[in-house]
């Protein structure tokens, strides 16, 4: 998927703010790609003009199939089991184990998701938008509420399916993007 000459500009009370300048983009179909920079330079920004919830910015946005995107708050059902989360969007047994499995949590499958710790749930966040079948994932600052184990689980099963679809994050930490990203956007 691919961005042209992409502005956009929040109109706020007393200020404009031109949170992206003239960007052009383009993100390969498989592979881990990074975007990183500062606070505030519009990461953010980028990824809901991505996922397309955005339209009110000027230039093209091509994108050629879809999307699922994992905000930074957690959006499940809090009072409902991890597995009735999951099949919720995909009734394959086979596919939501597989899942369960990949990103370890096969054990947690029966509690509800309010007894999870942030980065199970987090996890569960993963599997369901996987469930989804999405050609782009778009992760929006992995790492902020991980702690170093969930990191690893997550990034490694991130790395594998990046083999089959096109996983785009966002993210502060350098040392991640070092070891798992094939592309990098600044
Ligand atoms: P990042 O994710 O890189 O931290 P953002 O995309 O969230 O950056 O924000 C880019 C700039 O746009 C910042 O200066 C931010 O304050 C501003 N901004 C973001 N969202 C809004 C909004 N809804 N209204 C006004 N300004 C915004
Ligand atoms: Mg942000």
């Amino acid at each position: 998927m691919k961005l042209t000459q992409v502005t956009k500009i929040y109109h706020n009370k007393h200020s404009d703010v031109i949170a992206l300048d003239n960007v052009s983009i383009e993100i390969a179909h498989t592979g881990i790609t990074a975007i990183i920079g500062p606070s505030g330079c519009g990461k953010t920004t980028l990824l809901y003009i991505l996922r397309g919830h955005d339209k009110n910015f000027t230039g093209h946005r091509d994108v050629d199939g879809h999307i699922e995107m994992i905000e930074q708050d957690i959006q499940l059902f809090e009072a409902m089991s991890v597995i009735d989360n999951l099949r919720m969007v995909n009734s394959n047994f086979d596919e939501i184990n597989k899942y369960l499995s990949l990103f370890q949590m096969s054990e947690h499958q029966n509690k509800k998701v309010k007894k999870l710790s942030l980065g199970q749930k987090k996890r569960v966040q993963f599997i369901r938008a996987l469930l989804n079948h999405p050609d782009y994932l778009l992760c929006d600052e992995i790492t902020a509420a991980l702690d170093y184990e969930n990191i690893q689980i997550v990034m490694n099963v991130l790395k594998k399916i990046s083999q089959q679809i096109s996983v785009i994050i966002v993210t502060h930490d350098i040392s991640l993007v070092e070891r798992f990203a094939d592309h990098t956007i600044k």
